[in-house]
């Protein structure tokens, strides 16, 4: 029965609970207050007295005023919940190697270390040392960009959409681009390539039908206001069946007879050829320069193992527009980008030292032999630490076991390409409450369900991640038990 109490009754309730004031004279409070900021402390109290308000004021029936204690005990939850950071580190045992939502690729040591040292120093970042007069930022990435990919120019803004604006916005504005049905793609996080065209002022001009394009439908749609030809890698996606698309060098040669630009936004910008490791299909950049591409775009965090940024490389004319461009100032790139950009880069003029020491090649490299020793070897450990923190448990089973699965690239890379891995499989009733309970531990740990399956992926765990996963079980179960 609804019997909502009386006004004042209602009112006599809210004044028994206490004052700010009074809780900051509480004995534990004051505790806190020596740990942490009086703000933080003080905006707590105020969030629980608010929320307990609230409470009794929607209230039902007989609803007493919490204890004292009680709103302590609130108040030090919320202070601990505000102390938390936001943004934190977390264990990855999906085997998505470039996981958009878990902060993609992650940086070499040499990357680190240089970010560490230009951040904590004064440096050159707009300063031109041989002249001892004011630089320019774009020169930093540009000579080792051109090394590795033969360019002759290049830019780095702040990621690969902001690339892609540039381009089009730079080079074709108030003309026509022409792209592939095929290739209209959209990327996770409302990169649409039509929307970005049309903010760009560039005007798309759909050819070809979803799964087949032919040269000819380019060379048809060209018109006296046709500026480019884009070619848009299909990141996530991928068409099968009876499909048709212009190779690279094709659409270079078109567009260069027809006194156009041929542009490629390759999305994920690979260095080096991947398909050693069982990855097809996916472009490089070099090789679609040398095909006549007169522009690609691609990110810095996807494939190359990087920082977020976008990067342009091409003709040094076009790179040279693209920089005088205003839009590039609000798309500029920070010290610690550029500090982490020329220490990955500078890792891929050796191949081999790229990859073993990028962490995202690493992973894509890994030989399946050691993927299944490591799997065996955490389920080793998780074994041991279960069957201690079963004896006497609530009667609940664990089954731990390692099994053959598969890992993708992400990231819009290499879409629909698997890699063949090892997981660490935890069958047990209660699959989902326990991934649950792993995406709440210090640090989270995010794993896959299938079926009654927790699956680890060890492919994109780091060598420091078995003790924190071992902990967090034995942890998770121990509380189970009881
Ligand atoms: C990922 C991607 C983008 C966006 O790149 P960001 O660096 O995330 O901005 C654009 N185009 C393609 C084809 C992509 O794969």
């Amino acid at each position: 029965m609804k019997d909502r109490r009386s006004d004042n009754e209602l009112q006599e309730v809210l004044k028994r609970l206490p004052s700010v004031d009074r809780l900051l004279h509480h004995r534990e409070v004051k505790k806190l207050l020596d740990g942490c900021p009086r703000k933080i402390v003080v905006n707590s109290i105020r969030e629980v007295l608010e929320a307990r308000r609230k409470k009794l004021t929607n209230g039902y029936g007989h609803l007493e005023p919490p204890s004292i204690e009680e709103i302590v005990e609130e108040v030090t939850a919320a202070v601990k919940n505000r102390l938390e950071w936001t943004l934190r580190p977390v264990i990855n045992a999906t085997g998505v190697i470039i996981h958009t939502n878990l902060g993609r690729s992650l940086l070499p040591t040499e990357a680190i270390d240089r970010v560490c040292e230009i951040a904590s120093r004064y440096n050159n970042l707009e300063y031109d040392l041989a002249g001892g007069k004011r630089g320019s930022r774009y020169v930093h990435a540009e000579s080792l960009i051109a090394e590795i990919t033969g360019a002759e120019g290049a830019l780095v803004v702040n990621n690969n959409a902001a690339a892609v604006f540039l381009v089009l916005n730079t080079l074709a504005q108030g003309r026509e681009v022409i792209v592939s049905r095929g290739e209209l793609v959209e990327i996770g996080g409302s990169f649409r390539m039509p929307d970005v065209m049309a903010k760009s002022g560039a005007v798309l001009k759909e050819v070809g039908c979803t799964n087949r394009t032919h040269l000819r439908d380019y060379e048809g749609a060209i018109s006296e206001n046709t500026a480019m030809i884009l070619k848009v890698h299909k990141s996530n996606y991928r068409i099968v069946g009876f499909t048709k698309e212009v190779s690279t060098a094709e659409i270079a040669e078109l567009a260069h007879r027809k006194g156009l630009l041929a542009v490629e936004d390759m999305g994920s910008g690979c260095f080096i050829d991947l398909s050693r490791f069982g990855l097809r299909d996916e472009p490089v950049v070099q090789t679609e320069l040398a095909e006549g591409m007169d522009l690609v775009t691609f990110s810095g965090d996807k494939l190359l193992g990087g920082p977020q940024a976008g990067i342009i490389v091409g003709k040094k004319e076009l790179v040279e527009k693209c920089k005088k461009n205003p839009m590039t100032r609000a798309f500029r790139v920070d010290k610690l980008t550029l500090a982490a950009l020329e220490a990955t880069l500078r890792l891929y003029l050796d191949e081999a030292t790229a990859i073993k020491n990028i962490p995202t090649l690493r992973m894509i490299a890994t030989p399946l032999h050691e993927l299944e020793e490591r799997a065996r070897k955490l389920a080793g450990l998780l074994t041991e630490a279960i069957s201690s923190a079963e004896d006497g448990a609530s009667g609940e089973r664990y089954f731990i076991g390692v099994e053959p699965t598969v890992s993708r690239v992400g990231g819009g890379s290499l879409p629909e390409q698997d890699l063949p891995s090892w997981a660490v499989s935890v069958r047990c009733s209660s699959a989902s409450r326990i991934e649950k309970l792993l995406r709440s531990n210090k640090p989270p740990i995010i794993v896959r369900v299938e079926n009654d399956a927790l699956l680890m992926d060890v492919r994109t765990l780091l060598p420091e991640d078995d003790g924190y996963i071992v902990t967090a079980f034995k942890k998770i179960l121990g509380e189970h038990s009881r």
